[in-house]
């Protein structure tokens, strides 16, 4: 017997370190680990000793006796990673921390999500460090609560690593205060050692067609953020009245919401996802999606996880036309010199394995297009029809690229979600690379400029840091390297002095008008959403406005 990583891997490698007999790879110490969908057990290895399974979040590990039919695939495609990938086994040392000075250490995290968690889980080890964390949010965990798709409930699982770490003695929250409104920037640097600006990306990526703002193109990003209850998405306007919608690009993001728009909403109703994106998925008219990818199916975006869970969805065909398979001449000669990549040579096997499954009548449909790009969305209040155009491959690139070719289509419908890419947006007193959407930073460390000197003191984690690439998991490696960065310039002595004392920092936004909710309070108001989610079976009712997020944290309403 050997155990089996399945779909909800989140790829933070706790399991890595567990492992006696290292037969979890890509290890974070190895290249691949940065490019990797997920993480595989070699089987040939393994011990069933079970370790990583209590160590995994997200209840992705399996002993291979106990895998439910959905997921057998991932037998194979665990084993298919040692194919290509020649590991050693043996004893992984533990990594320990530097000794650090005498006095303490007061760092600030702004923002509250998995990169910010990962950082602060890495820093609250050491007990002289102690950690503020700053959202504008009355909530914690960023992505995974305003992200992660409702429907995928074990992804949510990294929250009890995260709530842990914020149970810690040195650990405080300030939710509900916003940097830049309530306290600046300024007044952080003043009154900590570190500042670590932990904001993720927060805008969409531009298509740059003609017609791309009409009403019912949408970010993929605001509709995510509208089912998944972010206050501030609450009433976006989804037309859900026409039987097409149309998903620009085919990252994680557009299986997300395109399995959301065709999923049955009884089923949605036992997930957490918004009320008010529930009643409007009951009454949708939807029933077909189509995602528009420019390239072929060999440089798909999406996780192989992700596109064969998608064969799981009650009610649902995943419709690809086996002719639009066709791979570029470098990709088709690996193949049949099976020494192509295994992960690409899975994302061939499974799209050919959809493409000859018979549609069921009556189903919903998720229809997968490859090497096709949007020319420009036609309406006249509203979008209407999008033209788009079939691409070809083109020749003497690095990056697999493809070119436009004469022949054009159309597509009616009144709803566009344009899911290519999320991008950061520049933080008020930090420079900022407008070409990667990005903080420029070496290893954490904010830089002046690109190839600027480092800023003292000052540090990014996550998506403002690197992009926005990688699941939730990724920001663990990321974290852990930018608070390796605080403490090793802390033991260097690099970091002045904090000018002022941090206590007053609590009083301080108050007097800006802040109604800042600490540990309490979101526990507070944890426990009121599960209690609400409780007689449905749900694992909690979200509120949404403010208001109600305050009154669960116990405070008066605002007159
Ligand atoms: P992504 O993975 O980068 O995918 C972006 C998609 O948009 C690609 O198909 C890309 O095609 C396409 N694209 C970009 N610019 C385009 C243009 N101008 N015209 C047409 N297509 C364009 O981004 P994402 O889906 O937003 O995901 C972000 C990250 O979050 C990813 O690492 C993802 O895996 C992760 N995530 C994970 C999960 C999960 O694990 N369940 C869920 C959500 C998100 P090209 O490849 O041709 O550029």
């Amino acid at each position: 017997m050997a155990h089996v990583i399945t779909r909800p891997c989140c790829n933070d490698a706790s399991c890595v370190s567990v492992c006696p007999v290292n037969c979890i790879h890509p290890t974070p110490d190895e290249p691949e680990f940065f490019t990797a969908e997920m993480l595989f057990i070699d089987p040939e290895t393994c011990i069933d000793c079970g370790a990583c399974i209590d160590e995994c979040p997200v209840e992705a590990i399996l002993p291979d006796d106990q895998l439910e039919e959905r997921d057998e695939p991932y037998l194979q495609i665990n084993a298919d990673y040692y194919k290509d990938h020649d590991v050693e086994g043996g004893l992984v040392p533990p990594k320990k921390g530097p000794q650090l000075p005498e006095g303490e250490l007061h760092v600030a995290v702004i923002g509250a999500g998995p990169a910010a968690f990962y950082a602060a889980e890495e820093l609250v080890r050491k007990q002289q460090v102690k950690v503020d964390m700053f959202d504008r949010l009355p909530t914690p965990y960023g992505l995974v609560r305003a992200g992660v798709a409702p429907d995928h409930a074990p992804t949510k699982g990294v929250e009890k690593t995260f709530a842990s770490t914020a149970a810690k003695r040195n650990f405080t929250y300030f939710l509900n205060v916003e940097v830049g409104k309530h306290i600046t920037h300024a007044e952080l640097v003043d009154r900590y050692h570190a500042v670590i600006y932990a904001v993720g990306a927060a805008t969409d990526k531009r298509l740059g067609i003609e017609g791309e703002d009409l009403a019912g193109s949408i970010p993929a990003t605001e509709f995510v953020a509208w089912y998944n209850g972010h206050p501030d998405y609450a009433d976006l306007d989804v037309d859900l009245t026409g039987e097409r919608a149309v998903v620009i690009g085919n990252g994680n993001v557009a299986l997300d919401v395109a399995r959301i728009l065709v999923s049955d909403p009884d089923e949605l109703a036992k997930t957490d996802i918004a009320d008010h994106a529930l009643a409007a998925l009951r009454e949708s008219k939807v029933t077909e999606v189509v995602l528009l990818a420019r390239r072929g199916v060999a440089q798909a975006a999406y996780t192989n996880s992700e596109f064969l869970a998608l064969g799981d969805v009650d009610g649902v065909d995943v419709v690809i036309d086996a002719e639009e398979l066709a791979l570029d001449p470098a990709t088709e000669s690996a193949l049949d010199d099976d020494t192509l990549d295994s992960t690409i040579a899975t994302k061939i096997r499974l799209a050919r394995e959809f493409a000859e499954r018979p549609p069921t009548d009556g189903n919903r449909r998720i229809v997968f297009r490859f090497l096709v790009s949007p020319m420009e969305a036609t309406g006249d209040s509203a979008i209407e029809r999008l033209t788009v155009v079939r691409n070809a491959y083109a020749d003497g690139t690095e990056r697999v690229a493809v070119t436009p070719t004469d022949e054009r289509f159309e597509l009616e419908t009144g709803l566009v979600l344009r899911a290519i890419g999320y991008r950061g947006v520049p933080v008020i007193d930090l420079p900022f690379d407008e070409v990667r959407g990005v903080v420029p930073n070496t290893e954490g460390r904010v830089q002046a400029s690109a190839d600027g000197d480092v800023v003292a003191g000052l540090y990014v984690t996550g998506w403002i840091k690197r992009g926005a690439t990688g699941g939730i998991g990724m920001n663990r490696v990321c974290g852990q390297q930018t608070a390796e960065a605080v403490l090793r310039d802390h033991v260097d002595g690099v970091l002045a002095a904090p000018q002022t004392s941090r206590d007053d920092v609590a009083d301080l936004v108050a007097d800006r008008g802040a109604r800042r909710i600490d540990l309490d309070g979101w526990k507070a108001i944890d426990a009121a959403e599960k209690s609400a989610g409780k007689s449905g079976g749900r694992r909690r009712v979200k509120f949404v406005s403010i208001t109600e997020f305050e009154t669960a944290a116990g405070m008066e309403p605002v007159q």
